[in-house]
């Protein structure tokens, strides 16, 4: 197989393409989005093999992974870190059935949050769930990782964790790759009640998960992922590094007098007895890794007091944020870069706003209008690009939580005796985790109001197809048993914005749950379209 030039992302997908995936599910989210972009085109020009696609969230896009697996299949899911969270139930139960056909499960942390609303380290789901991780540091690792991930899977019959970063999941290198191997056969289970979370069930799984911890960790002391080196002299430093940090590590160490001794980390759980060796060799240990303090706690906890231990925890490395070599530089001892001084050149901030001519904008006018004649009032929000309405000129939303929460944020809020209360979301996130905090906010018949934001795409993340189209929403929340007379669908034009407003005022003025679905694509994807059409034509 030649030479390609790959993404993180895209590395991964195509190392699960080579490992004979069948299937692959995701919900977009920066910076995983990719994994499932690569895939879906590949699969189209394959004739629809591995079958790829966007699914309602994260949760869902497990299970049918999943479902996939159980049948003898190989799988991938993959989601950004907060997206684990709500494929939590299912990701760790998984652990404990009988996995058949190998899962893998490339979760993309992003430590900085570039496009996020928390930083989160993954890692602490592998250990929870108990079951290996694989951390690539570089586009080739992600690729070989994720190879390995499914032989893993298929051996210890629990699903692996892939975890990646924004940095390497956003940039590219070259990568060697090898040759694809054909998808399983389809086989159900081989054993009867390995996939019954009966307690009688569980609790045998449960423990046998347990037992099987020791096999793991003889194949991370073992594994070609953790590296373990000890220089010539005894009592200096060592430093432990893991996954990508490695990189901004060796682009420092040159520069060092003595070499330190190093273990690198790649595969988890913790390969204790190469971390044995290193304590044992070293006076003094700096541990260099992105996201939490994952390691460096686990590692204060069992070496003797004696080894002055450096990181994260004791302030030599920034508990937040990203690593860059910088950071990593004055870890180690090293005296700071010169830079370039620019003198004069002063860059303006150019904070995130909506697109000229979002559909938003013109939902986000009518609201505010029809908020006018209120002194108070609460208008709780969700994650997508719509979130860009906290900021100004709009200053139209006081929330976002998590997918969802704008809804059941409103109903506590109008329960707690707070009128007017609305809810503001998208298309996407109300498909994904919005219908069933509205299904309670219309039983408790909520005083509240919710706008549906449909520009018939999930468009923060570039883009990707909402899983229902828009002419379908509205018979969706009339499904749930609202009042047909309090849903609205209106347009998000300039032109409408002072008939919307006044079928917004109406609806804050009903004391009982309304909605009110406000239709138009976003211009973005509009854009798109045209140039795709185009393109055809010009074919
Ligand atoms: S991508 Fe679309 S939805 Fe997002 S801000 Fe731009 S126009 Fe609006």
């Amino acid at each position: 197989m030649p030479d390609t030039v790959l993404l993180g992302d895209e590395a991964v997908a195509l190392g699960a393409v080579h490992a004979g995936i069948s299937a692959s599910y995701a919900y977009p989210g920066t910076p995983s989005t990719e994994i499932t972009e690569f895939l879906i085109p590949y699969s189209r020009k394959h004739g629809g093999r591995p079958h790829a696609s966007w699914c309602a969230n994260e949760k869902t896009a497990y299970e049918e992974a999943l479902g996939a697996s159980f049948v003898g299949r190989r799988a991938l899911v993959s989601m950004k870190h907060v997206g684990l969270n709500v494929a939590a139930d299912p990701f760790i139960n998984s652990a404990i059935v009988t996995i058949h056909g190998g899962l893998a499960v490339a979760v993309a942390d992003d430590p900085g949050m570039h496009s996020s609303q928390d930083e989160q380290d993954s890692r602490y789901y592998a250990d929870f769930a108990k079951i290996i991780c694989l951390e690539p540091a570089n586009q080739q690792e992600a690729y070989d990782m994720t190879r390995e991930a499914y032989e893993l899977s298929e051996r210890f019959h629990i699903p692996i964790m892939i975890r990646l970063v924004t940095r390497l999941s956003h940039s590219r290198a070259i990568v060697r790759t090898g040759e694809q191997r054909a998808e399983n056969p389809i086989k159900k289970v081989p054993v009867a009640g390995s996939w019954i979370l009966l307690p009688s069930h569980a609790r045998k799984l449960w423990h046998e998960l347990l037992l099987q911890q020791t096999e793991f960790r003889r194949y991370t002391e073992s594994c070609s992922y953790n590296t373990l080196a000890l220089n010539g002299s005894r009592g200096g430093l060592g430093v432990i590094t893991t996954g990508i940090a490695r990189n901004y590590y060796l682009e420092n160490v040159d520069e060092l007098k003595v070499a330190p001794s190093h273990l690198h980390i790649g595969a988890y759980p913790i390969p204790l007895e190469k971390v044995r060796k290193l304590i044992d060799h070293c006076g003094t240990l700096l541990i260099i890794e992105e996201g939490c303090s994952f390691v460096e706690r686990m590692i204060r906890g069992v070496i003797p007091p004696s080894i002055a231990i450096r990181g994260k925890e004791s302030g030599e490395l920034p508990p937040d944020g990203e690593l860059t070599p910088d950071i990593v530089r004055a870890a180690v001892g090293l005296p700071a870069r010169q830079g370039v001084e620019l003198a004069g050149l002063q860059l303006p901030n150019r904070p995130p706003q909506l697109c000229s001519g979002c559909p938003h904008a013109e939902t986000y006018d009518a609201l505010k209008k029809a908020l006018s004649g209120y002194t108070e009032s609460i208008v709780t929000s969700d994650i997508g690009c719509y979130t860009l309405g906290a900021l100004p000129p709009y200053n139209a939303i006081e929330s976002c939580v998590c997918m969802g929460a704008s809804v059941s944020m409103a109903k506590g809020a109008a329960e707690a005796g707070f009128h007017p209360a609305i809810g503001v979301i998208g298309d996407s996130t109300f498909l994904h985790s919005g219908i069933t905090p509205l299904m309670d906010a219309i039983t408790a018949n909520a005083d509240m109001t919710l706008l549906i934001l449909d520009n018939e795409t999930t468009g923060m993340t570039g883009g990707q197809p909402t899983i229902l189209p828009p002419s379908r929403i509205d018979k969706l929340v009339l499904g749930l048993g609202i009042d047909p007379n309090h849903v609205h669908v209106i347009s998000a034009f300039r032109k409408d914005t002072e008939k919307n407003a006044s079928i917004i005022r109406k609806e804050l003025e009903y004391h009982g749950v309304s909605v009110i679905i406000a239709v138009r694509e976003c211009v973005e994807t509009a854009k798109k379209k045209k140039r795709e059409a185009l393109a055809e034509v010009t074919k």
